[in-house]
């Protein structure tokens, strides 16, 4: 049966220049355009070990609708053409791990911001429509994170949901490096903003809230660095696989909404084929239903990698770091993130499905199967002296 649209008409395969495919969504999304679709893309990313078997043996039944261009957006001449090729440009590409924003600020800001810059003019100068991922840190901290902390209205949906064309941004000062992120994913969404307004680009931005899955970042010492620090599920991860205590930070006090990041790819999967209903929107992606503390997900996590290794729950299974020991000078944190719904349900009539034990059971099962033998050898070689 020919695959329709959300209104009906038949979906005509198209080509997709993905900058940023290599990573943990560009995975994700390859595999979905590749099994489930008959879209082709172009691949542009500097690694591709999370991709490459959607690229080897040649046998595959989707050999040929994906080729891998490795290239840095940064500097090379070839990106206009690739944009050229394709029907439609999603831009992944961006430094976006916490304890890079007030330890690397200039890098941040440059790949979030200077770098994206070269993308949004070839998809305006060329008429090509832009699928580009901006971050829910663009609304910074809730309205509500600055009322009393005994306030009644602290528990008043108005003071903390987070709606596209409603909320404003809240960053803190200039000397919390945390926000240097937030704001150049900011004004990036600005830029694209007015360059539809002005210059008529097709554009789709989304915000995802905190995705998490399996692929997401590196265990460190193993596919990444030893002494870099992941987002907090490959943080967590890597200490229950090491079976050393959970890291909280300033108590894990701050909340966060998880989704699946096999829900997530389905939204942008509408967003790739309904242009007609996602040109023009900002849409939050993320799951309202799934919101805890860090202190809680820590707990969560550490009773289901139990149950999915068989390994016993450490006697020590959290410690507590102050934000300033565990990311350094200018760190600062947002205090809640639920996603306003509105606007995706209306265009797109997309809702996450899975629930936050059923997504930790499926990543935690994927973390320890590819993970626990490595951490195994590395702890059982004795250390240099
Ligand atoms: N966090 C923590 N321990 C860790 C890593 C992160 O307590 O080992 C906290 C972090 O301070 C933040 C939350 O977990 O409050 C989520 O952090 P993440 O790096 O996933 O990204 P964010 O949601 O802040 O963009």
């Amino acid at each position: 049966m020919a695959r329709v649209d959300l209104d009906g008409n038949p979906i005509k395969p198209i080509t997709i220049c993905m900058i940023g495919a290599g990573g943990f969504i560009g995975s994700h999304l390859c595999e979905k355009l590749m099994s489930e679709t008959p879209h082709t893309v172009l691949a542009l990313d500097v690694y591709n070990d999370k991709i490459k078997h959607l690229l080897e043996p040649d046998s595959l039944p989707w050999a040929g609708r994906i080729t891998f261009h490795r290239l840095n957006i940064k500097h090379d001449s070839r990106l206009e053409g690739l944009i050229k090729m394709a029907d439609l440009t999603i831009n992944l590409a961006a430094i976006c791990t916490p304890a890079d924003y007030n330890t690397r600020p200039l890098d941040t800001i440059y790949s979030n911001f200077i770098d994206a810059l070269p993308v949004v003019k070839y998809c305006s100068e060329n008429n090509k429509r832009l699928i580009h991922f901006s971050t829910c840190e663009v609304y910074g901290k809730t309205i509500g994170a600055f009322l009393p902390k005994d306030s009644p209205l602290r528990k008043d949906p108005a003071y903390y949901v987070l709606k596209e064309d409603e909320s404003p941004c809240i960053f803190g000062s200039i000397e919390k490096q945390r926000w240097s992120y937030a704001c150049a994913k900011q004004l990036i969404e600005r830029l694209i903003y007015a360059e539809g307004a002005e210059n008529g680009l097709e554009f789709t931005i989304v915000r995802p809230f905190n995705w998490i899955g399996p692929r997401m970042d590196f265990i460190p010492g193993i596919d990444g660095p030893s002494e870099g620090v992941p987002r907090v599920l490959a943080c967590f991860s890597n200490n229950l696989l090491r079976g050393e205590p959970l890291k909280l930070v300033d108590g894990g006090q701050s909340q966060r909404t998880f989704v699946y990041i096999k829900d997530a790819i389905e939204a942008v999967l509408l967003m790739i084929e309904n242009p007609a209903r996602a040109n023009g929107h900002i849409f939050n992606v993320g799951n309202p239903n799934n919101e805890v503390t860090v202190r809680q997900l820590a707990e969560i996590m550490i009773q289901v990698y139990s149950k999915v290794s068989g390994e016993k729950t450490p006697e020590t299974p959290t410690i507590d770091v102050s934000s300033k020991e565990f990311y350094g000078e200018g760190y600062d944190d947002s205090d809640k993130r639920i996603p306003d719904m509105t606007i995706i349900n209306r265009q797109l009539g997309w809702n996450p499905k899975t629930s936050l034990f059923d997504l930790l059971e499926s990543t935690l099962t994927y973390q320890h199967r590819t993970y626990a033998e490595a951490i195994k050898k590395v702890i059982a070689k004795p250390v240099a002296t």
